[in-house]
């Protein structure tokens, strides 16, 4: 199995980068920002539960954002392999993936991190929030916010892989084909 975590602050580009990723590597994608945003449109309880983290920029607590992500990947039993987008946000996080796909007798092959500076991100999320519809993309606190989280609790996640040396860093900025080409020649060489 290839099983690729797409790591990057918000507005990296992990969303389109994995468009991409799954349709040349025919890979199943989760993305938990995606799966929540669903549920919230589909005013489950989680959605519900979810919503009032993602507003104020704040994750999901670890505890129901792993139970989802495990119940995920268990709907996918003959998967060729996985690209987790927007997960692992913890090092709680980080460890829980690597419990579930041992019990699969499977792993991480590599963390692909997409490097974009601070005043880019805000940039890029503000342009999105014009037409996405997403509220959080929409207020720069709120973005603000999600940027020092990501730096706080996320960006640790990075030596986890590290010390497993399976973190491979990408310049996120410049044209979206040539950094899918930077990310497909890092793929290949862990193959
Ligand atoms: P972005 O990467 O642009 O911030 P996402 O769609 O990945 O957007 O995530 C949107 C929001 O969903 C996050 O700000 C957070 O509140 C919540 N979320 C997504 N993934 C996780 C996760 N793995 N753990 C906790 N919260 C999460």
């Amino acid at each position: 199995m290839l099983n690729i975590v797409l790591f990057g602050p918000p507005g990296a580009g992990k969303g389109t980068q994995s468009e991409k990723l799954i349709t040349k590597y025919h890979l199943v994608h989760l993305s938990t920002g995606d799966i929540f945003r669903a549920n919230i449109k589909g005013a489950t309880e989680l959605g519900t539960l979810a919503k009032s983290y993602m507003d104020k920029g704040q994750l999901v607590p670890d505890e129901v954002t792993i139970r989802m992500l495990e119940s995920e990947v268990n709907k996918n039993p003959s998967a060729n392999g996985f690209i987790f987008d927007g997960f692992p946000r913890t090092k709680a996080q980080a460890a829980a993936l690597d419990v579930l796909l041992k019990s699969k007798s499977t792993s991480i092959t590599l963390m692909l991190a997409l490097e974009v500076e601070e005043a880019e991100l805000r940039k890029r999320l503000l342009l999105r929030g014009k037409d996405s519809g997403r509220p959080d993309d929409q207020n720069p606190e709120v973005i603000q916010k999600r940027i020092d989280v990501y730096n706080n609790e996320t960006s640790p996640v990075k030596d986890f892989y590290t010390e497993q040396g399976k973190y491979k860093g990408i310049n996120g900025i410049g044209e979206i084909n040539e950094i899918f080409n930077l990310l497909c020649e890092k793929i290949e060489a862990a193959k």
